[in-house]
């Protein structure tokens, strides 16, 4: 069978997967899913479907190599968070070109993804090149609400059809313009989780007369302190190699003021003369825990004061942080009286070394093609299916790689889970090129 050129392969996959709406909740990847496999099954391969859940399908399929090494997973996941059409200037399952992009939820979070990955794996079966490593991909459910139905399901249910040395999924591989340099950050860390369920008790009451030492009013006063404090700054090497990277592309002028940025300590404040909001926080947010108040309940009546107050906190911790770590500086902000329960909890997310074969390929296939760019090492705040991945003990490198031009000025952070979704054609083409690339030369190499 002969296929369209692969970068087309991929645009025409991306666009069909658009136009297929898996919006999570509920998910319902399953005709995602399904469409991939067909396309795989076309070129020959032996597909497996697995449903964690009505609906809620994963589909993994392998290109065997010879074994002389360990296997390279790709990864990406079919769900999407759900985008609000009037907000939209295509709609969100259109799969429209305009603009030089292709548009809807997921262009680049991450339907990019799965289908650079299929029409990898298209092409292999086509060529039947002889590989070292079995090269497999794993297209999941669910991330977007926590991984249950799609990596962790495949991880706890079936590690035999994911297992694999390295793996390279979600996030990173954009093009990233700051103060005049290109770099290609390489996810190698995500924060842990540590939801948490805080209690206030008080004296309850009647309505009619106000008490000062109430559940209500203590978790008020408590959850004012916690929004104006920043949990205590430490210092991981995932945050000092990427702003040593970004320093180094520095003129000379601006040295001395970004010495500064690798001082933790002093991070923060500097962190409060950064001008971009947005950039400010996402990076004041790897630099300690974090402590979001998301979910508040207490009383059911106008007129009884109740005893109880509850707040769920969505908390996150850094490499090197335990939950234990966790509770203790919230308890200091908090207060002593508070009770606090783990909802759920799920440990960081390292790749160590950060350096590896891997990660020189992808360094070198990125500067073969953009030779002024700079790729680095980054940690993000969320998680991604790599939490559940690494358990089989896979390095994980995150780059589902897009070139977004500067002068396009679309910006890949405010397009994740934001409006106006859309990946570049011309950065899709590029993304398909040097993940091939990739996959190439690691897995051909013994
Ligand atoms: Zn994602």
């Amino acid at each position: 069978m002969t296929l369209p050129p692969l970068a087309l392969d991929a645009q025409e996959m991306c666009q069909t997967l658009l136009r297929i709406d898996t919006t999570n909740p509920p998910g319902n990847e399953r005709p995602a899913a399904e469409y991939l496999a067909g396309k795989l099954r076309e070129v020959g391969y032996d597909v497996t479907m697995l449903e964690s859940a009505p609906t809620r399908a994963n589909v993994v399929v392998r290109y065997r190599g010879n074994g002389k090494a360990a296997p390279l997973l790709l990864s990406a996941h079919l769900d999407v968070v759900e985008a609000d059409a009037s907000k939209w200037r295509q709609p969100p399952f259109s799969g429209e070109i305009a603009e030089g992009c292709l548009w809807g939820r997921g262009a680049i979070d991450m339907k990019n993804m799965a289908a650079m990955s299929v029409a990898i794996m298209r092409k292999l079966a086509v060529d039947k090149p002889t590989l070292a490593r079995d090269v497999i991909f794993a297209g999941v459910a669910d991330e977007e609400a926590g991984c249950d139905h799609g990596s962790r399901f495949l991880v706890e249910q079936h590690p035999r059809l994911v297992e694999a040395e390295y793996a390279i999924g979600e996030s990173g591989g954009f093009s990233l313009h700051l103060a005049g340099t290109t770099f290609y950050p390489v996810q190698v860390a995500e924060k842990g989780l540590c939801w948490v369920r805080a209690r206030f008790t008080g004296e309850p009451g009647h309505g009619s007369m106000p008490r000062r030492d109430s559940a209500v009013v203590k978790m008020s006063e408590a959850l004012a302190t916690l929004g104006k404090t920043q949990l205590p700054v430490h210092a991981t090497r995932y945050v000092q190699d990427f702003l040593a990277a970004v320093a180094a592309r520095q003129p000379r002028a601006a040295q001395p003021l970004l010495k500064l940025l690798t001082r933790p300590q002093l991070l923060s404040r500097v962190l409060r003369l950064v001008p971009d909001l947005g950039t400010a926080r996402s990076l004041g947010s790897l630099l300690s825990n974090t402590a979001s108040p998301t979910v508040v309940r207490a009383g059911n009546k106008t007129n009884v004061i109740p005893g109880v107050a509850e707040v769920e906190i969505d908390g996150r911790t850094l490499p090197g942080q335990s939950d234990e770590d966790f509770l203790r500086e919230l308890r200091h902000v908090l207060g002593p009286d508070v009770e606090l329960e783990i909802m759920r909890s799920a440990p960081p997310t390292v790749t160590e070394p950060v350096a590896s074969p891997l990660y020189d390929v992808i360094a070198k296939q990125v500067i073969a093609r953009e030779p002024e760019a700079v790729v680095v090492p980054y940690m993000i705040p969320g998680f991604t299916d790599a939490k559940y991945f690494t358990q089989l003990g896979c390095k994980w490198y995150g780059f589902s790689p897009v070139k977004i031009e500067k002068e396009s000025g679309i910006k890949f952070a405010d397009m994740f889970h934001g409006h106006n979704e859309r990946v570049p054609v011309a950065g899709l083409h590029w993304g398909t090129e040097v993940l091939a690339a990739v996959v190439h030369e690691f897995a051909a190499a013994a």
